[in-house]
């Protein structure tokens, strides 16, 4: 036994390697972080499968215990409504879900805490709680009303996507990559926003509702920067230079929502993160055509049969494997590259990607993005940049807007 003290003593030792330093460094300044996840499915998930968030594995992605391992100070609910809902109780489906939302918040008072501003955000690391935030997912659901987005901004929800794959009746979207027959040029019914669309982004800029331009067009990027009194951000989409996604941005949008004073936030589903996996989709979907024009053909009067029958083939293609979650720091360091250190988070799109990076599994494993970060090279400030203090920077302009137009009348347009 005595023989055996010195090599147990030695092995302390090993364990203080570089590496390990490392990781120790990148677990304090995570825990100190504020970190924000600007997009998570989670009602999505539950609305689904009903569960209990205080129980590992309630969604596939997230529940209260990984979330605490994860270091997650603020993640925003997507209050998504499907594009089926578009002329038919779309405000409906998102008040269904806001009430979900603060329902799943109340019943969890000791770890989760209704959030509305940054300093609420704040408040919560203070406290040691998480703060969750809403974010509507697809301008469908104020059925064209500035009043619908006047109460949706009262009931809690602090952003709004301006489409989702659909384009609505005042936004055009960038469509619906991952269809058997994907035709851009069918969804430019507006090119960009329309007259009302721009009234949409001049209200939300008065009522202090981030406006949110993952899913648009192109033209609709472009008229959203232009239209909008406040920096505009993308709540979850990745950069188009590295995997060439309609849903992605351009180098170009990237550099003007960054010089805006902007974010975009990455979106960690494989397929936004690698060209290979993009052409991979690409061609299992192609293939995809013909099976679903003879669904089109056997339902002629039924479309929205044909779109589930349709949906099943797409639900029955192998799964998407995994990239190394080391992709998604290759993003944050292009829009790094492209925009300055101060235009990017994190918007992983949890519980509504069926293909997390390998390493990035769910919430839980957060923390490996501030390990890769500082194996970059990255300063600690750089890293809680990207972990929380760039969104919170462009939160805090998005409420000063609102501040500074409080004399503003709330806008009465109507779409025609
Ligand atoms: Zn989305």
């Amino acid at each position: 036994m005595k023989k055996l003290r010195p090599l147990v003593l030695a092995l302390p030792l090993l364990a203080a390697a570089p590496a390990d330093d490392l990781v120790a460094r990148a677990a304090r300044i995570h825990r100190e972080a504020i970190v924000v996840d600007t997009h998570e499915d989670v009602p999505d998930a539950l609305a689904e499968k009903p569960a209990d968030v205080a129980v590992r594995g309630a969604t596939k992605h997230f529940d209260i215990p990984r979330a605490r391992e994860g270091g997650l100070t603020a993640p925003f609910f997507a209050v998504y409504v499907p594009a089926s809902h578009a002329d038919g109780g779309a405000a409906r489906v998102a008040l269904d879900r806001i009430d979900m939302v603060q329902n799943v918040v109340a019943a969890h008072p000791a770890d989760l805490t209704p959030a509305l501003s940054v300093t609420d955000i704040r408040r919560a690391k203070r406290e040691g709680k998480i703060a969750v935030l809403m974010g509507i997912e697809g301008g469908h659901a104020i059925e064209d009303s500035l009043g619908a987005l006047r109460d949706f901004h009262r009931l809690g929800v602090r952003y709004m996507t301006l489409t989702h794959t659909n384009s609505n009746h005042w936004a055009d979207s960038s469509g619906n990559f991952f269809a058997p027959r994907f035709e851009p040029g069918s969804y430019r019914v507006h090119h960009g926003l329309s007259g009302f669309g721009r009234a949409v982004v001049r209200e939300m800029n008065r009522v202090g509702m981030m406006v949110d331009v993952s899913h648009v067009s192109d033209e609709t990027i472009d008229d959203a920067l232009e239209a909008s009194r406040a920096p505009v951000f993308a709540s979850h989409s990745s950069c188009r230079a590295l995997a060439g996604l309609p849903r992605n941005l351009t180098d170009d949008q990237i550099r003007r929502i960054g010089a805006g004073g902007g974010v975009v936030m990455i979106n960690v589903s494989s397929v936004f993160l690698d060209q290979g996996r993009v052409d991979a989709a690409r061609d299992a979907l192609d293939a995809l055509q013909e099976p679903a024009e003879r669904i089109r053909r056997q339902y002629p009067d039924d479309p929205k049969r044909a779109a589930a029958e349709i949906n099943k083939l797409i639900e029955a293609l192998p799964p998407r494997p995994s990239v190394p979650f080391t992709k998604v720091v290759d993003h944050i360091e292009h829009v790094m590259k492209v925009a300055g250190p101060d235009a990017v988070g994190l918007g992983t799109d949890f519980d509504g990607i069926p293909d997390p990076p390998a390493g990035l599994e769910d919430v839980s494993k957060l923390p490996r993005i501030t390990e890769e970060l500082l194996r970059r090279g990255h300063s600690e400030p750089e890293v809680r940049k990207v972990l929380g203090e760039n969104f919170l920077r462009f939160f805090a302009r998005v409420e000063e807007v609102s501040r500074s137009l409080a004399a503003e009348a709330p806008a009465t347009d109507v779409l025609k």
